[in-house]
């Protein structure tokens, strides 16, 4: 699942947040709507240890469809 980091404009508060792709994240804090979106860590990390990135561990080539889902 995305986790996304969000620093609140108005508060300048840092926060993490599981949204949903129509969701709209508020601060924790001050409960404004207005953010910045930093950098997912989830998506840096996402493809990393997991070993080899041409095998999934079903296929040996990085052919099948778990290796290109
Ligand atoms: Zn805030």
């Amino acid at each position: 699942m995305p986790i996304f980091e969000y620093k609140c404009k108005h508060c300048g508060k840092v926060f993490e947040c599981l949204v949903r792709k129509h969701d709209i994240p508020a601060c924790p804090d001050c409960g404004s709507q207005d953010l910045t979106k930093l950098m997912s860590r989830f998506a840096t990390n996402v493809r990393k240890g997991s070993g080899s990135q041409s095998s999934c561990g079903t296929c040996s080539g990085g052919t099948c469809s778990t290796c290109r889902g």
